[in-house]
């Protein structure tokens, strides 16, 4: 059998040896060889830097985004194929799903990320304008842009797919190159899926290799642009953080690492509440999925002492029905670990954990298998232990990574706090209780040491995603033994690939490098009403000024009795004097503001279509009967919407009175219309 190629430099390379054997999980048949003997890391690094960067940097976000839509929709077309060689990694068809759909959904969520979140161009802008000088010429933005390197990917063996894929999403999005790198015994399905992604001929040449095989020398070729993210063990996490490329260059490194995460349960679940059941039901659901090798499946069962003996009744009477085997036989709920090697180190985990606790579900040694030879595939029951000692070290510090969980009595809610800390860093922690006061001090207590906290109840139990479900809007990493990394997380994770940098400027420097007017940088002020501008036709920095309207008694007073806001301040002359902010009666704000639209409208129909809301709205000064206001309306944003006939305007206001105080200001949000009328 002849190794799997590598994608590098632009092309499939074989390897210039045959390679490590990899193993069907359920079989022991070889399905593939893995070597990236002849690879060149340097040369594949270069080309991600020179071909790969410079193609994404030509896209937008909201190009990079559509692309990432459309390379979901094409993988989805492939999902039986990949579900076929997942089976092969010893996965059920549900196992599948949560690898490969996951990581389809991985990239729709970005793909909506970016369309939604980030701007039309391709610098984004992090937090306000903070303005430096008392006279406004001194000014300054943190924008953020791509790392001008590659993101390396080194991923574990329990993920072909989603691994590789929510890490790629981001990266592409930000505008940066990956090098994927998959963990061996896998490495067969990860490379069908970078086939597809390649021969789908959608993405920018070099914006994702491939290096199925060792690593090699890859690490002694990064720069201070590259970065790695990494997912596997904490051994392995420990060695290549502190690589000498690593270290001399600050590359960015992310870890996911081991976790040994708790679910709680609360002393208010008694035996027949909802929350007994979804405790015991998440436990065996998070034992048996991908058999228990999820980096986020509950190790530690955390329940009162009282209750244990309950729990383990309740979980031995669902872990007795499922049925282990064969994957894609139909009666089979778990599939095999991936490899026997796999098994082994699950063994020899399991004997440490048996110097704390005893078994009091599954015989690793004797169990039935399903449509499969016991001995060749790589399969082990679900372990349940219980371990009477909770403070005993063994729990807390040894990951079985394979269908093993502890069950861990506890004393009091502080004690429960404690056991769940005990993890010294994990990816997520449940809680599972219907006691608002003992979630909130469980979640407070323990949250520092979890990267996700999750709080299941009869409440919220139909809608929960589950305790072992990263999601592309959350954040997915945990501190100290988890790894110290995030990933993820929305529009976070994206940024995660970019370089925040203070600009100092003037406002107009600052408008040109943004491509968002600034306060202060000139304004354009034309014959046209911009309202009568259509989305390609308007800049930023397009303005209109209206105005002064006075602002009279009778005005307030019919405002007051026609909207029904009669408060005191606007209604009661000696009232709003006594108040500390007024010297007597006040228009009120949302006159304000409807005058201010009064002012700077444009009637007739016309390319704005719509207003969508207000954002950032301060009173600033009292406005009061006899005023006069103006209005200062600036195109400060224009997005336009790939795809659409329209795009998005934000307009900065300023209302200034008869001294020249501003007594309101906001962003207005509009639609307008493209001139021509079409999607670009
Ligand atoms: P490893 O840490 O050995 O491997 C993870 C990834 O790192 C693989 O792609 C591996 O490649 C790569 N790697 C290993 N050594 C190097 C190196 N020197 N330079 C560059 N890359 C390297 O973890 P395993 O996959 O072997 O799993 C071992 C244990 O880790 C499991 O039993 C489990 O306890 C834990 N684990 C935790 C996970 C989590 O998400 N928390 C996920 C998976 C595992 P290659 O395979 O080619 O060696």
């Amino acid at each position: 059998m002849s190794a799997l190629p590598s994608y590098v430099g632009g092309k499939w390379q074989r390897p210039a040896q045959d390679g490590t054997p990899v193993h069907d999980a359920v079989t022991g048949a070889e399905v593939a060889r893995v070597s990236s003997a002849g690879v060149d890391m340097g040369a594949a690094l270069e080309h991600g830097r020179s071909r790969g960067g410079p193609a994404l940097g030509e896209l937008t976000f909201h190009q990079r985004a559509a692309l990432l839509k459309s390379l979901a929709s094409h993988l989805r077309e492939h999902r039986e194929e990949l579900y076929a060689l997942s089976a092969r990694t010893g996965a059920t068809r549900g196992d599948s799903k949560f690898d490969v759909d996951g990581g389809i959904g991985a990239l729709f969520a970005y793909s909506s990320k970016g369309r939604r979140e980030l701007p039309a161009g391709s610098v984004y802008l992090d937090g306000p304008v903070e303005p430096l000088g008392k006279g406004g010429t001194f000014a300054a933005q943190h924008v953020l842009t791509p790392l001008r390197g590659v993101a390396v990917q080194i991923n574990a063996f329990n993920f072909p797919v989603w691994g590789p894929l929510e890490k790629f999403a981001p990266a592409f999005l930000a505008g940066v190159p990956s090098l994927i790198k998959p963990a061996t015994p896998t490495a067969y399905l990860t490379h069908r899926l970078v086939e597809l992604m390649v021969d789908s001929g959608l993405l920018p040449e070099g914006s994702v290799q491939l290096v199925c095989g060792s690593a090699g020398d890859l690490l002694d070729h990064l720069t201070d642009q590259d970065q790695v993210a990494f997912t596997g063990s904490a051994t392995t996490a420990q060695r290549l953080r502190t690589h000498q490329a690593v270290a001399a260059n600050s590359v960015r490194f992310n870890a996911e690492a081991d976790s040994l995460n708790c679910s709680v349960l609360g002393p208010d679940a008694t035996a027949g509440t909802p929350e007994f059941d979804l405790f015991v039901d998440q436990l065996v659901t998070e034992m048996t999925v991908k058999a228990g090798q999820k980096c986020t499946a509950i190790r530690r069962a955390l329940v009162p002492a009282a209750r244990v003996d309950e729990v383990v009744e309740a979980a031995r009477e669902k872990l007795s029905g499922i049925a282990v085997g064969n994957p894609t036989s139909e009666q089979v709920r778990m599939g095999a670990l991936a490899s026997t090697e796999q098994r082994e180190e699950v063994r020899r985990s399991l004997k440490a954990l048996l110097e704390a606790g005893t078994l009091v579900h599954g015989d690793p040694e004797d169990f039935e298998v399903v449509d499969a030879d016991a001995e060749r595939g790589a399969f082990l029951p679900p372990l349940l232990l219980r371990c009477d000692d909770p403070d005993l070290p063994q729990p807390h510090e040894v990951e079985a990574f394979g269908p093993v969980s502890t069950l861990l009595p506890y004393d009091d809610t502080a004690h429960a706090v404690e056991l769940a800390r005990r993890g010294k860093g994990s990816l997520v922690g449940s809680v599972v209780s219907a006691d608002p006061a003992f979630n909130r001090e469980v979640v407070l207590g323990a949250a520092s040491r979890h990267g996700r906290m999750l709080v299941l109840n009869r409440d919220d139990a139909g809608e929960s995603t589950g305790h072992g479900s990263p999601l592309p809007a959350l954040v997915h990493g945990g501190p100290g033994r988890a790894g110290g990394g995030e990933e993820m997380g929305g529009v976070r994770g994206v940024l995660h690939h970019m370089q925040r940098t203070a600009v100092q400027a003037d406002p107009a420097t600052l408008t040109a490098i943004t491509g968002q007017w600034v306060p202060g940088a000139p304004r354009s002020e034309t014959e046209q009403h911009p309202f009568r501008k259509h989305l390609e036709d308007l800049r930023v920095g397009d303005t209109v000024v209206a105005g002064p309207r006075t602002i009279t008694d009778a005005d307030v007073a019919h405002f007051a009795e026609f909207t029904g806001d009669t408060f005191y301040a606007h209604t009661d002359d000696r009232a709003a004097a006594a108040n500390p902010f007024f010297d007597g009666r006040v228009a009120h704000g949302y006159l304000v503001v409807s005058f201010a639209a009064g002012l700077f409208v444009d009637p007739d129909p016309g390319p704005v279509l719509a207003n969508y809301g207000l954002e950032n709205l301060r009173f600033l000064t009292p406005t009061y009967p006899g005023d006069a206001i103006t209005v200062t309306m600036t195109a400060k944003q224009i997005t336009p919407r790939i795809n659409a006939e329209h795009g998005e305007v934000r307009w900065d206001v300023d209302v200034t009175n008869g001294d020249g105080d501003s007594v309101a200001k906001y962003d207005v949000l509009t639609l307008v219309a493209k001139r021509s009328g079409e999607a670009a």
